[in-house]
């Protein structure tokens, strides 16, 4: 990678370590046992990275019709599950083309009644404790216990429309034994209720959100614990990660254009900025980051970029060697939620290359 970093014809860029993705990608397959592993494609949908994940994976999640479409195109043999809140009235036809639609309201089903034969996952917001999430995925998301009943009457006498299980993402950065409690709590409810409703060889979807540490790059979700944990289990379970699978594959790469010291802080501005690489604002964090020119003793720097808002901060107020403009930076753990959620077009700066190693 820093090699390769080194020598771009251009800055900024974007490089993915294909090879060491699919590395990851096979150790979470192993570590899983019986679980299925679905791919978040919204973490990071770029037709290469699918590619690599194709072979290890059961399938990929959707979250739109635009999804749907690109992951059909690019993976035709994949399986699908098609979720998201606020399905329109040509994403509820598409979904008929996934293996499992996740149904997000009474609504949704009324609508997807019409149009065909589906494999239906009913996403549910239960009560459940969930301490120390990043992202509790409450509010508009899922359905609780009587809405569900509800659907499950629905369900009941259409044949076309047929439930198969149980779907519930509930929140992000839990480490493995916090999200094999809530994996717990879950199962509880959902196996009872769905034997209630005379579903064979249940499903339950525990979603995805394992913690992404970015100020510790080189620790990992626990994988083996979690997929011990699952294979306890007894039902058909799946979890569909995203940032957890990606994250760590990706680098942005920059070089520095301009060292200035203002009341006291000294700032290295870096082509480009957080319109291609939005992480750091969006979760509120330092970007990790290696310094791949620079040298000497450490001192501290705000890394910045081109925008022309104070908000475009890739790093505040971090330790790094001196830097004067042309040293090279290369932003790691962006391999996921970093291009794809960044707002590209604000101040039309050009875009980055893209480039992949295998
Ligand atoms: C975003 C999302 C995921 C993936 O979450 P990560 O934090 O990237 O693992 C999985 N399932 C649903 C329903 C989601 O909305």
């Amino acid at each position: 990678m820093k090699e390769h970093a080194l020598n771009l014809d251009r800055y900024p860029a974007y490089i993915y370590d294909l090879a060491g993705l699919e590395a990851h990608v096979k150790s979470i397959r192993a570590a899983l046992g019986p679980t299925e592993l679905f791919y978040a494609a919204k973490a990071n949908p770029d037709a290469e990275i699918l590619r690599t994940l194709a072979s290890h994976v059961d399938g990929v999640e959707v979250s739109s019709g635009g999804e749907l479409t690109h992951v059909r195109e690019t993976l035709p043999k994949t399986r699908i599950a098609f979720g998201g809140p606020g399905k329109t009235p040509q994403e509820l036809s598409l979904a008929l083309h996934a293996d499992r639609v996740h149904v997000e309201s009474p609504s949704e089903l009324t609508r997807l009644a019409g149009e065909g034969f589906a494999n239906i996952l009913l996403r549910a917001n239960l009560p459940l404790t969930t301490p120390d999430a990043a992202l509790t995925m409450n509010g508009p998301f899922g359905m609780d216990e009587d809405t569900l009943n509800e659907c499950a009457y629905m369900l009941a006498d259409n044949p076309q429309l047929t439930l198969r299980g149980i779907h519930a993402h509930l929140a992000s950065g839990l480490d493995a034994p916090t999200m094999l409690g809530l994996a717990a709590q879950i199962t509880e409810w959902a196996l009872p209720w769905l034997k209630s409703l005379g579903v064979n060889n249940p499903e339950l979807n525990v979603g995805g959100g394992m913690a992404v540490d970015y100020s510790s790059p080189d620790s990992r979700f626990d994988w083996q614990t979690y997929g011990t944990g699952l294979s306890l289990i007894p039902a058909k379970v799946r979890i569909e990660p995203g940032r957890a699978i990606t994250a760590y594959h990706g680098w942005y790469v920059t070089d520095v254009l301009d060292v200035k010291t203002t009341r006291g802080e000294t700032y290295a501005i870096l082509r480009g900025g957080t319109h291609h690489l939005r992480t750091p604002v969006t979760k509120g964090h330092d970007q990790p980051f290696l310094a791949l020119t620079a040298s000497g003793m450490k001192i501290p720097v705000t890394l910045v970029g081109q925008l022309c808002t104070p908000k475009d901060v890739f790093a505040r107020n971090v330790l790094a060697p001196p830097l004067i403009p042309g040293d090279i930076i290369a932003f790691t753990m962006a391999g996921a939620y970093a291009w794809n959620i960044s707002h590209h077009d604000f101040l039309m700066h050009p875009k980055p290359a893209f480039h992949y190693i295998r």
